[in-house]
């Protein structure tokens, strides 16, 4: 996490399930101001809960027929009157309209579920602006996070979390009890101060994906181009032959794969680097530099869409031989063949080449998807954490090692055969290979005894320069102690 995001409130992070009080949710009455869509779904879905709703409305005549017919909608004030806790399902600038209300709604838990158009709109939240015009009232900010559509299709499609937060602790509690009954989670935000935060999340779009898909558009532009000097343009200037035909598929085809190979290392290297800044300062405990930080929490996103773009040559290699191109290609060798009487072209190395190449394509594949799977957060919570790192860490690691097998037999010898450097330009997969390799020699390397001791122990609280009482896990599992300070 950065260090910016440390003063931010965390999200997510304290499930109130099970924090129920004695007295049951379900049963009791519960307001909606408001008759718009979301108003229509919460009402629906608190009906389906076993609460008794009262809609408040301008013009209950109009909206009735819109509700469940036990739900009672009626005028704003007597809704607000036959109940203790009132959802305001009315947009911010309609707020102030609500005033006349302020006697009846006074003493009242107020549930603010609206949300803004911009992130940061306002200069206060909606939630804090809520309670400025009702001083007599408590607000609670929640249920902005889900959509009328999730609210209505119930808790087992969509998003379940329910984020709450509140200055009063008991109204919170009141809340998070219906959104349970109603089948959600609630999760404690804190204070009123969070109302801001809450309030920005269904707005931001794919926060955590932002830098994976700009790293992999960079990356893909980057091989594109460097794919195309050499099919098309180096063609096109040293022999004026037209390859343009090659664009859509033979250099997306070629570009795929590079930058699938390269994200995938991409997730493994910075481990890699923060186990080299662990050793170097001999201490788990020393800050990484936020740039590490955020890299190491995007790998999830990294490694998916490292498989994204993995299946996709996947999926373009099996068209080749659909092409046009290919078959007039492989017609015309075969007149060359029966012109120059050629009967056995069968090359034994080209076979083996080949078959090697694709099988190793195809379980790094797998493994791929495997990865992808088990990075879905219901069936990684499936699993306990050494499954999962075994996955993660140990699978993932072999992936990576047998996507540098199949990039290899790809290459073959053609690195030694001066008529691959196009524009003295180095065959593609070289380039690639060059952060895979650097990331497989450093894991070797932190494989080595005494590398992968020093780790351990200071991933166990170990401190250079500090004494202290040390208890090392020895080869046979058991423990072995002894005393150990900076310079053992
Ligand atoms: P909507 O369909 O436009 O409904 C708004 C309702 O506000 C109207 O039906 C109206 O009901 C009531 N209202 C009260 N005073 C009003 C006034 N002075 N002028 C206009 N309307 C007034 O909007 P919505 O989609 O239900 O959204 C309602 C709130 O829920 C918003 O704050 C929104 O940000 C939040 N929200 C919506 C969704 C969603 O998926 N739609 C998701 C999360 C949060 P009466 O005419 O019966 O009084």
């Amino acid at each position: 996490m950065s260090r910016g995001d440390m003063a931010k409130p965390l999200l997510g992070h304290r499930s109130m399930e099970g924090d129920s009080s004695s007295t049951p949710a379900a049963g009791r009455t519960i307001g909606v101001l408001g008759s718009g869509d979301f108003a229509r779904s919460l009402a629906i879905r608190l009906v389906c809960s076993g609460f008794k709703v009262v809609v408040g409305s301008r013009n209950p005549k109009r909206k009735a027929n819109l509700f469940p017919s036990a739900a009672e909608v009626t005028f704003q004030a007597e809704a607000v009157k036959k109940t203790d806790v009132i959802f305001v399902a009315v947009f911010r600038e309609h707020y102030s309209t609500l005033c006349d209300l302020a006697d009846v709604l006074a003493g009242k838990i107020l549930v603010d579920v609206s949300n803004n158009t911009e992130i940061n709109h306002h200069k206060e939240s909606n939630a804090e602006y809520l309670a400025s015009l009702f001083p007599a009232c408590t607000v609670v900010k929640g249920f902005n996070v889900l959509s009328a559509w999730t609210l209505q299709s119930g808790a087992r499609d969509g998003n379940k979390q329910v984020l709450l937060c509140s200055n009063n602790q008991e109204a919170k509690r009141t809340v998070a009890e219906i959104a349970q009954v109603m089948g959600f989670t609630p999760v404690d935000m804190g204070c009123m101060s969070s109302a801001r935060e809450i309030e920005n999340i269904p707005l931001r779009l794919l926060p955590a994906w932002k830098i994976p898909i700009f790293l992999s558009l960079g990356l893909f532009l980057c091989f594109f181009t460097y794919n195309l000097i050499r099919q098309v343009i180096h063609p096109y200037i040293r022999e004026q032959k037209n390859k343009l035909y090659k664009i859509p598929i033979e250099v997306v085809n070629t570009t795929l794969p590079c930058v699938a190979y390269v994200m995938l290392s991409l997730v493994y290297l910075p481990g890699v680097v923060a186990a080299c800044s662990q050793l170097y300062y001999g201490t788990k405990y020393r800050r990484f530099p936020d740039w590490l930080d955020q890299w190491l929490q995007h790998r999830k996103q990294i490694g998916l869409l490292s498989f994204f773009c993995a299946a996709l040559h996947a999926v373009y290699s099996l068209c080749l031989p659909m092409r046009r191109s290919h078959r007039y290609q492989l017609i015309e060798m075969a007149v060359k063949q029966a012109v120059e009487k050629k009967m056995n072209i069968w090359v034994e190395e080209e076979v083996w080449r080949m078959e090697i190449y694709l099988s190793v394509g195809i379980i790094a594949l797998g493994l791929l998807s495997l990865l992808a799977i088990t990075s879905l957060p219901s069936i990684a919570n499936s699993l306990n954490w050494r499954e999962f790192s075994f996955i993660q860490s140990t699978l993932g690691f072999i992936a990576l090692v047998i996507s540098t097998l199949h990039t290899l037999t790809y290459g073959w010898s053609r690195a030694f055969d001066e008529n691959q450097y196009k524009f003295y330009l180095p065959p593609t997969y070289t380039l690639t290979l060059l952060v895979p390799c650097t990331v497989i020699i450093a894991k070797v390397i932190f494989v080595l005894p005494c590398i992968q001791q020093r780790l351990l122990r200071i991933r166990r609280g170990w401190e250079k320069g500090r004494y202290v009482k040390f208890v090392l896990p020895s080869a046979t599992g058991e423990f072995s102690s002894g005393e150990t300070s900076s310079n053992v």
